[in-house]
């Protein structure tokens, strides 16, 4: 970051903390987040909001190596000594209307040096993008959030609906709560597109509108804090956890991404299988191709494998088809008409326990692979791949997703464009936390497991 840079940001960041002094905002909460997937912050009174857009506020860098119980791995990036410099990103800042007196923005990692941090991923995501733009091609991409919203304290959690999966009872149940989270998220500028009750006790979902793949990772920050601070204030607590209930259906946190070329969509109007371009599958089987690594990055937890579980809209199965909803890769083509606007994939393995950033950006890099690689897909899987026979997966080439998270790592620690895409100081802190987040329950039954991961993420 160059001294003009600098220097504008400070202007800008004067004229915000004026914008926000008249909006009665007394403090901007910055966040990043962190390995394990938790949401850090740093927060300032806007008195000092001029200086902290131009210089960030100091943050130190053993946060890369926290787990999720807030201990920490013994890694490089432990070292205590040292500082890093927050900036938060003008262009995202918003008051936060169920957090009066609160704004927010997220918030890139820079050296006191004025370099970007390669720890951080939200850099690392901005780059990827960059890369995808320099083969001419746009992503569009957003996160879906699942949660499951609770009565009582967190010792006895009561989910807060119980009505039927889907059914308007549920809505009936939860009604206030959730009018008041549309209304906050669209004062927000949250673009909802969907609002509905999920499968388990007490889980809702919500979808947003595509934006470019950073805006996504921070919208889906965004909305989840806002999930949490609207039920806060009724009383209400929040699991955005893999695994609520052991056995049970899950949390997932779905990425669904499109990609354009010129403004056109690659996902549809191309001559391969339904609709697709030679571009868009490459770039897809890229993904399909790495699940097993990015599983690392995506279902980062030891809980994630308390979800991923065949039969449970999880895609637990290596395999990609036409809205499968049992496959790990779901092509999403839209109705006839809307093809061109709407048609995407959907990964559908992967949980909020993820750092979104990450994500995004290890999705990228394997896209990325793929489309240098011209790499094609497989037959697509129609149906329920727990449905076939041992024989028949394997004759089909479709492979179950890994059972548990050091799987998942071997798979990351071993794939070289995964490694080469988030550098080596990233690649060894990842590593090392989830080494260490698999040593924290090597001896945890699956209940011990999701009581310490239900309140975390
Ligand atoms: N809750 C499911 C999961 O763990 C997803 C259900 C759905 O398809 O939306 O991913
Ligand atoms: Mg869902």
């Amino acid at each position: 970051m160059d001294e003009q840079e600098r220097a504008e940001r400070v202007a800008r960041g004067r004229r915000q903390a004026e914008w926000l002094a008249s909006r009665d905002v007394a403090a901007v909460a910055v966040t990043f987040v962190d390995t394990s997937g938790i949401t850090r912050v740093k927060g300032v009174p806007v008195s000092v909001f001029d200086r902290v857009s131009g210089w960030g506020v100091g943050t130190t860098p053993v946060f890369d190596a926290f787990l999720l119980d807030d201990s920490i791995a013994a890694t490089p990036a432990a070292n205590p000594s040292g500082d890093l410099r927050l900036v938060p990103d003008l262009h995202r800042l918003v008051p936060l209307a169920a957090q009066p007196g609160w704004a927010w923005a997220p918030g890139d990692r820079w050296t006191q040096e004025g370099e970007p941090h390669p720890g951080c991923g939200r850099l690392l995501a901005t780059r990827l993008v960059d890369r995808l733009a320099q083969a001419g091609v746009t992503a569009k991409a957003a996160f879906e959030v699942e949660w499951v919203l609770f009565r009582g304290s967190e010792d006895d959690p009561q989910p807060a609906a119980v009505a039927p999966a889907y059914g308007m009872g549920r809505v009936i149940e939860v009604s206030d709560y959730a009018v008041e989270l549309l209304r906050t998220l669209g004062a927000q500028g949250v673009a909802v597109q969907q609002f509905h009750p999920e499968y388990s006790p007490g889980q809702l979902e919500l979808s947003v509108a595509p934006e470019s793949p950073v805006a996504a990772a921070d919208t889906a920050v965004l909305v989840r804090s806002t999930i949490r601070a609207v039920a806060a204030r009724r009383g209400l607590s929040v699991s955005f956890s893999p695994s609520v209930e052991a056995g049970g259906v899950g949390n997932g946190g779905h990425l669904h991404l499109s990609l354009h070329r010129g403004g056109r969509s690659l996902f549809s109007g191309g001559d391969r299988r339904f609709g697709l371009t030679e571009e868009a599958e490459a770039f897809i089987a890229g993904v399909l191709e790495r699940l097993p690594a990015l599983l690392a990055v995506g279902a980062p937890s030891v809980a994630s494998y308390l979800r991923l579980l065949p039969s449970h809209w999880a895609g637990a199965f290596a395999c990609w088809g036409l809205e499968n909803r049992e496959a790990a890769v779901r092509l999403v083509t839209g109705s006839v008409g809307e093809q061109a606007r709407a048609a995407n994939f959907e990964i559908k393995c992967i949980d909020q326990s993820a750092n979104p950033y990450l994500l995004v950006a290890g999705v990228l890099a394997a896209g990325l692979a793929g489309l240098e690689e011209h790499a094609s897909l497989p037959e697509p899987v129609d149906g329920d791949p727990a449905g076939l026979s041992e024989a028949e997966r394997s004759e089909r080439g479709i492979t179950r997703l890994p059972e548990q998270l050091g799987d998942a790592v071997d798979a990351f620690a071993a794939d070289k464009v995964l490694n080469d895409a988030f550098g080596p100081l990233l690649t060894e802190t990842l590593l090392a936390v989830r080494r260490a987040e698999i040593d924290l329950f090597a001896d945890a039954s699956p209940e011990e497991i999701v009581a310490a991961t239900r309140w975390r993420h």
